[in-house]
């Protein structure tokens, strides 16, 4: 699944080390070096923490930082898109900055063969003429079209709706593949070879009883130790710790969001910087979901991170979110605010950001005193200040 951050060349400013100017376009070539499980068995998901070799440093990142990886699709859809559209793989084509390779080559690294993009939709529909295609097709039909591209890919549109086309018609017609970006979960300064990341693993069988996989989580998850991966670091310079040693940090990270927070409170750790630290994590179960456990625990146990308050949703009968926690402690959060901490939030933006946000206006409200427009400033007021800070995706 791609993610939505400012764009931005690797500066290298800043960072322990010079940046050796690798980008999306020239990324640096590493190894898969670490793939842990961090969700236990009976877990409705597979989240992973994977490691990827920096050389000693070379691939220059800080915490909160994002790293893009450029994937290659699976053998096996590559062989179904194969088999759909009767193509041989062996078949020259000229695909744009790769020159003339093998249309099985362009298909598995150069090619975007499972997202249903309009363009494929309509050729689809141009060269099939199929009535029911064009009638989804059609602008009053979004709903319709959307409930029905749901956990499907590209080669099930091809398989439903078979077209006779040359390979030079489909590179033409197909998207480039583009890599994903995923939140950075470690410090350099704590893994001076190393870049972490921690990444939900997509897979599920849709209503056509086809196993479909997200392109990138399944390439880090089951091929990238087959041989290099190409990564590249993207920037996040308004994404970081605290720069003053004594300002207190308040990190909202459930799920996959906590994947930075990892990362913030090993680099405060290892500057050796004293401010106090505050995590909301949740997830839905503790016994399989609670991702970094000991790690967490650690923290807290030697009072690096003050405050672990935790959401596990689905351990009882009504939901309780990070929001809940907030708010549970809302005198504690105004009075750490009023202090100048920073307070941050990371992971799913359509709903859980904007309930959080929400939260953040009540208890300023609450405590503060405000009414709701007072309130609104006051956080206004945070964001402008960089004080609060958001990676959601
Ligand atoms: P996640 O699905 O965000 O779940 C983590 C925890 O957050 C769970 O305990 C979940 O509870 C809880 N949660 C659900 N709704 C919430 C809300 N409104 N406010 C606060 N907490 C809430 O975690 P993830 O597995 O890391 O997500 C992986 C990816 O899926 C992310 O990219 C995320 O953006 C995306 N996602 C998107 C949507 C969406 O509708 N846009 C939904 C889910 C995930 P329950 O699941 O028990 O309700």
């Amino acid at each position: 699944m791609s993610r939505h951050r400012p764009s931005g060349r690797p500066s290298g400013a800043g960072g322990p080390w010079p940046s050796a100017g690798y980008t999306k376009a020239s990324p640096f070539a590493t190894l898969l070096i670490g793939n842990r499980l961090l969700s236990l068995p009976g877990s409705q998901k597979e989240v992973r923490r994977f490691a990827f070799d920096t050389r000693g440093g070379e691939l220059a990142y800080e915490a909160g930082d994002a790293l893009g990886v450029w994937p290659a699709n699976g053998s096996e859809l590559v062989a179904e898109w194969l088999a759909v559209t009767g193509l041989d793989p062996d078949k020259s084509v000229s695909v744009p900055d790769a020159g003339e390779i093998p249309l099985g080559e362009a298909l598995r690294t150069r090619l975007d063969i499972a997202r249903i993009t309009p363009d494929l939709l309509k050729f689809v529909a141009e060269r099939t003429g199929d009535r029911d295609l064009k009638r989804l097709l059609r602008p009053d039909n979004k709903g319709e079209l959307a409930k029905w591209s749901w956990a499907r890919q590209a080669v099930d549109v091809v398989g439903a709706f078979p077209v006779r086309a040359s390979a030079a018609e489909w590179v033409g017609v197909l998207k480039r593949l583009q890599p994903r970006l995923y939140s950075i979960s470690s410090s350099p300064l704590a893994h001076p070879g190393e870049v972490r990341l921690t990444v939900s693993v997509v897979r599920y069988t849709n209503d056509l009883d086809r196993e479909r996989k997200g392109v990138c989580s399944t390439y880090l998850a089951d091929c990238a130790d087959d041989g290099p991966v190409p990564v590249f670091v993207q920037r996040s310079p308004h994404f970081r710790p605290p720069a003053d040693p004594a300002t207190p940090m308040i990190m909202v990270g459930p799920g996959t969001g906590v994947a930075p927070f990892i990362g913030f409170l090993e680099d405060r750790r290892a500057r050796g910087h004293t401010g106090p630290n505050w995590l909301f994590f949740g997830e839905q179960r503790e016994a399989t979901d609670f991702y970094y456990r000991e790690e967490l625990e650690a923290f807290r146990s030697s009072g690096h991170l003050d405050r672990l308050d935790l959401a596990f949703s689905r351990d009882q009968r009504n939901k309780v979110y990070v929001q809940d926690r907030m708010r549970e402690h809302g005198p504690r959060l105004w009075q750490w605010l009023q202090d100048g901490a920073h307070f941050y939030v990371c992971g799913d933006a359509a709903r859980m950001a904007k309930d959080v946000d929400l939260t953040l206006r009540e208890i300023v409200a609450a405590q503060g005193g405000l009414d709701d427009d007072a309130a609104a400033a006051y956080v206004k007021q945070l964001a402008a200040d960089r004080r609060y800070v958001r990676d959601v995706y």
